[in-house]
Parts: C-alpha cells; sequence; structure tokens
C-alpha cells in the first residue's frame, strides 16, 4: 500500500449488529477474489506525493551516485526479505508473487533503469529526481507503445503492469533515499479489513491471508498483479470502488462480498447475521474444495468425467499440479509468440515444450499449434513479415490453421518441435479455428512428413504419432463436427470463439458485453450437436472454453453429452466438487429442458435452479 495511516481511529472497533436496520450503506466494486468478510475497516489514508522539489543537486556528482547506490542496496535488501515472507506462502502464491519481486531485483541491477537515472545524476539532478524522471519516462514509454501497437485485452494488461512495475520501484527507491518509512501493517487487528486507496502488488505481498479478512481499495482492476495476487492468496476483495474512502470511516463495520462485489458499511442487524452465515459456509467451503486434489472426479451416479486444465503461462505449471488435474487439455502456445521479437526456433520450442510434457508425466498434454489472429496479435510475426499490422477484422481473416496453412515453414517447425517433446510423454495436437476438412487434410499432410523426416534422421519422437485433434470453433465446424470428426483423431469446443462467431459478437469488446452469451440458445444447440456428432463418430471430444470452468454451466454440459472438461487450473477443484454431486440422469432432464427453450432469462433460471446434489 502506498499509504500512511490515518489518525483518528474510530472508538468501537465492533459495532457490528448494533445498528439500526435502515442505516446501512452500499458501496460497490470489482469482485477479485471469492469469498466473504466481516470485520472492522482498517483505514490506510492517501501516499504523499514523491515528486521531489528538488531537481538540482547541491551535492557532489559522486555524493549523488553514492546515495543513489546505497538506496538501491536497501532496496534489493527489503525486496530479498519479502522473497523469504513469501517462501512461507501457499505455492500458488509463490507462483504469482516471485517472479515480480525478480522483475524488481533485475530493474535495480545493471538495466535501461540504471542507465538512464545515472546519466542524470551525471547532469547534476539530485537522486530522488533522477530516479523520479527515469521510471516515470520508462513506465510512459510502456503506455505509449501499447497505444502505438494498439494492444488490447492480455496483452494491453501487461503493458500497464510493466508500467505500473517501473512506478512501484521508483517509489522504492524514492521512499529508501528521502528513508520515508513504509507502511507496516502490524499494528492492523487481526480479522481486520483493509481498506485503501491503493494497494501496491509489493504491499499486497505482505497480506497475511491468516490475519486480513478481507481487502478493498477505491483505485485497481481485474488484471493487475495486485488483483492477481489477491486471488492467489485467497484472499476476498473488491478494487475500483467508487466513493470508499468518502463512506468508510476506521473502524467501521464492514461486509464484504468477493463474489458480487458489494460492501456494505454498518451492516444492520440482519445483514451480520447473514453476512455471518456466509462467512462460515466459506470457510467451510474452502476445507472441502482442498481435500478435492486427491478425490476421483466421478459423479454420483458413477459416471467419470475428465477434468483437465489449460495452460497459457509454463509459470502455470505447478498450479497445474496443484489442482489434481488429470493433464494439459489445451496447452495456447500464443505466449512463444506474442511477446516475442523473433520467431521461436525448432530446438527453443522443443525446450519449453519438453519440459512441460516432462513434468506432466503419465498424464497427456494437448499442444495447440499457433493460433495467430483475432485479438491475439504477435511481434515476432508481424517482423518477420509473415503478417502485417494492420487487417480490417482480424477475427475473419488469417487466423489460426489458415494463417499455418499459408506459411507451411511456421507448422513444420511447430510440429517437429512438438512431435521430439512427444518422446517425453504422451500427447495430442491440436489445430485451431478449422472451417474445412480440407485445412485437416492438409495439415495432417504435414503433420506426417515432419514425423517421416524425424525418423529418416534418426531423431526421438513418441512410439506412435501423438493423434491431431480440431478446435471447434466456429458455427461452420460445429455444424459439420460429424464430417470433420472423420478427418481428425478428437474434437476440442473452444466456445469462446464458438460463441463470438455465432452471435456476431466480439468477445473482447465491452461495447458487445450484453450480446457475448454462451447461454444463448444458438450457441447452446450447437455444442449439443458437436457433442452428439462425435459420440455417433466415436471420437473423443471435449470442451476448453471458459464455459468449461463455469460451476453454473457444468450440469448442463453433462447433460448435453460431454464428459471431458479442460479449464483454468483454479477451477478444477471446484467443478469436481461440482461433479461428485450430481448424477447423470438429472443433467439430461436439466439439458433437454434448457434446449427446448428460446429465452436466454429462462435458461439462466433453469440453471440456477438445478439442484447439486
Ligand atoms: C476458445 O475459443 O474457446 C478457445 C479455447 O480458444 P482461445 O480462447 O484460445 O481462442
Ligand atoms: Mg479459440
Amino acid at each position: 500500500m502506498n499509504a500512511q495511516r490515518s489518525s483518528g481511529r474510530g472508538e468501537d472497533l465492533a459495532r457490528s449488529g448494533m445498528d439500526e436496520p435502515g442505516s446501512e450503506h452500499l458501496l460497490h466494486g470489482e469482485p477479485i477474489g471469492a469469498g466473504f468478510a466481516i470485520g472492522p475497516a482498517f483505514v490506510v489514508g492517501e501516499d504523499p506525493s514523491l515528486e521531489p522539489e528538488v531537481r538540482v543537486s547541491r551535492l557532489t556528482r559522486e555524493q549523488e551516485h553514492a546515495r543513489f547506490s546505497e538506496a538501491v542496496e536497501r532496496s534489493i535488501g527489503q525486496l530479498k526479505k519479502l522473497q523469504n515472507r513469501i517462501a512461507r506462502l501457499p505455492e500458488e502464491t509463490q507462483v504469482e508473487i516471485g517472479p515480480m519481486l525478480e522483475v524488481y531485483q533485475r530493474m535495480l541491477g545493471p538495466s535501461r533503469l540504471q542507465n538512464s537515472v545515472v546519466s542524470r545524476l551525471d547532469d547534476g539532478m539530485t537522486a530522488e529526481a533522477a530516479v523520479y524522471e527515469a521510471t516515470a519516462e520508462l513506465a510512459d514509454l510502456m503506455l505509449a507503445s501499447r497505444d502505438e501497437r494498439q494492444l488490447v485485452g492480455e496483452d494491453a494488461a501487461a503493458a500497464e503492469r510493466r508500467a505500473g512495475e517501473f512506478r512501484e520501484i521508483g517509489r522504492r527507491v524514492i521512499r529508501n533515499l528521502m528513508r520515508e518509512s513504509f507502511l507496516s501493517l502490524s499494528n492492523m487487528p487481526d480479522g481486520a479489513i483493509l481498506v485503501a486507496h491503493t494497494l501496491r502488488p509489493a504491499d499486497a505481498a505482505l497480506i497475511d491471508p491468516a490475519r486480513v479478512a478481507a481487502v478493498v481499495t477505491e483505485d485497481g482492476g481485474s488484471t493487475g498483479h495486485t488483483a492477481i495476487m489477491l486471488r492467489a492468496l485467497g484472499v476476498p476483495a473488491v478494487l475500483a470502488v467508487e466513493g470508499l474512502l468518502d463512506h468508510v470511516t476506521d473502524g467501521a463495520t464492514l461486509v464484504v462480498d468477493g463474489y458480487s462485489g458489494s460492501i456494505t458499511v454498518g451492516p444492520s442487524s440482519r445483514t451480520t447475521r447473514q453476512a455471518r452465515r456466509q462467512v462460515a459456509a466459506y470457510a467451510q467451503e474452502r476445507q472441502e474444495l482442498g481435500r478435492m486434489r486427491r478425490l476421483s472426479s466421478r459423479m454420483a451416479s458413477g459416471e467419470k468425467i475428465s477434468l483437465q486444465a489449460n495452460l497459457e503461462l509454463p509459470a502455470e505449471l505447478p498450479l497445474i499440479a496443484q489442482s489434481g488435474a488429470a493433464g494439459i487439455g489445451l496447452l495456447r502456445t500464443e505466449f512463444l509468440f506474442i511477446n516475442a521479437e523473433t520467431l521461436p526456433d525448432e530446438a527453443t520450442q522443443y525446450d519449453i515444450y519438453a519440459a512441460i510434457v516432462s513434468t506432466m508425466g503419465s498424464d497427456p498434454t494437448t499442444i495447440r499449434v499457433l493460433d495467430w489472429g483475432g485479438e491475439k496479435q504477435g511481434e515476432a510475426l508481424i517482423r518477420a513479415g509473415i503478417v502485417g499490422r494492420d487487417s480490417i477484422n482480424p477475427a475473419l481473416g488469417v487466423r489460426g490453421i489458415r494463417l499455418l496453412l499459408e506459411h507451411p515453414d511456421l507448422l513444420e517447425t511447430q510440429f517437429a518441435a512438438i512431435l521430439r517433446a512427444a518422446a517425453k510423454g504422451p500427447v495430442r495436437v491440436l489445430l485451431p479455428m478449422v472451417t474445412v476438412a480440407s485445412e485437416i487434410v492438409a495439415a495432417r499432410e504435414i503433420y506426417e512428413r515432419v514425423a517421416r523426416r524425424l525418423k529418416r534422421k534418426g531423431i526421438e519422437t513418441g512410439e506412435s504419432l501423438p493423434p491431431l485433434g480440431v478446435m471447434v470453433e466456429t458455427p461452420a465446424a460445429a455444424l459439420t463436427a460429424g464430417h470433420l470428426a472423420q478427418y481428425a483423431d478428437f474434437l476440442a469446443i473452444g466456445s469462446n470463439d464458438l460463441t463470438m462467431y455465432t452471435l456476431a459478437a466480439d468477445r473482447a469488446s465491452s461495447e458487445v458485453l450484453a450480446l457475448y452469451n454462451p447461454l444463448h440458445p444458438a450457441v447452446l444447440r450447437m455444442i449439443g450437436e458437436v457433442l452428439s456428432a462425435a459420440f455417433l463418430e466415436r471420437c473423443p471430444v471435449s470442451v476448453c472454453g471458459e464455459i468449461a470452468g463455469n460451476p453454473r454451466l457444468i450440469p448442463l454440459l453433462i447433460g448435453l453429452g460431454c464428459r471431458s472438461f479442460s479449464m483454468s487450473a483454479s477451477m478444477v477443484p471446484r467443478v469436481k466438487q461440482i461433479v461428485r454431486n450430481i448424477s447423470y440422469n438429472d443433467c439430461r432432464l436439466l439439458a433437454r429442458r434448457v434446449l427446448a427453450e428460446t429465452d436466454i432469462r429462462e435458461i439462466g433460471r433453469l440453471l440456477d435452479g438445478f439442484q447439486h446434489g
């Protein structure tokens, strides 16, 4: 947190239940961490500006250099201490926070930042001003590049995070130069709710989830490091709450609902009683979810359901192992291309795939070849002259398999790396954005040719050729799934794109958010058709879009005939819990009712009314 503890702590820390009904006040923000909490607010005030007033130093250049070096050393020491602290936190939290602390330390070593500060010191600036200007400049450059490259979604969020990292490290060094103390949470009462204008990622790392009931901030967004960390810590949290600090005084009782993003200030006794029940139920749910990992994913009626994980970055691997997922159902390989300056060669790709496949042991890894296009844009491909910067409608252009077949060298390299990695464990290969069978035929021809070449050269691959499957994510593929299944070894339903292309609503646009709804009967019927067609063709099929990790939709998808799901690793235990408590006949009945409906709201009501055992 960038803040100083506000004075005048309220007298009454436990007013809960004492307020008159009607005196409570409701605020809303962005829900970040699931769960409920009730407790007294611990308010931390605004951060004083660290912008230095004096730019020109009265000290010698050597003295300013020495001050800067000392502040850097102190900052590194503090970051190392933080690193030791997080070693005691749950593994998934370490995975989120560890890399960020390393980034901060790298920034303080020989880096663009250091060069930029040093040249300002050489010009006679104070160390505070040099650090402030250098970090602000680098942060602005990140944001300018985001705008220039028209980044959206995850890429834009990554650029914003990087900009935030520059500002954050600048703040730390300046505080150390000014000997400004950092806020300590040591005097925060156990079970209090942290209320701040902004919570910095490095401060979020200091939060002990056993002591902090919840976090609420006025600033922040759902894709920032702070949000990612609070989620990983499992702390109920709501960010971006407008007017928070105007309405919440220190010590006031708050009820925080991390699911809906609501905050009740000064709850009535009725609200308090209800919140207490929710808090207890949530604590029990978390305990049960922790135990899910080792349990089977069989339905109450006995059917076996396969639950796998999607992987977007190798850093997620430890989470997958912890989640109890039975393999990787979708490894999106775009991460190798999106932020790369040059195209990854076969050796680079092989090293990464082989490491992942080895880690997964006997569980299968489904590797999808590059799905460039739509909102996924890759600098490496632009630099290599494979694609242009602008396309009138990238989602409908040369995307996914279309691009790979236009540039077979790209596909050959990726196939070769994957086939070699298959020597390390079970692998499946997946083709994105297929609309016609001829694309599968052409890709398979290349696939088999690459496999023959590797064999001829005596290069080790798997014992047999890994299955080659197809993403069903366009209406064209969905409505001809039975035909495609004759050419593919398995199908994977990509509901994210299938929803977008069916409803003509961009999945990345907030303007058509209300229209982008996978519960639209057209989408659900299409998914049902694909599952039935795959069943008739005896072709394995799974669902791997976001709906596969949505607890509300699991009974419906099972009722439609889905037996295999791939989702974000964090959702596997929750989905497993649902699967174990429902019976196949109830799911069938639900699916039949839903398919007979044409009204999205009514479909939603049917799903909400389904009894989970
Ligand atoms: C999908 O479209 O549902 C899918 C899984 O692919 P992606 O989200 O990577 O486009
Ligand atoms: Mg897709």
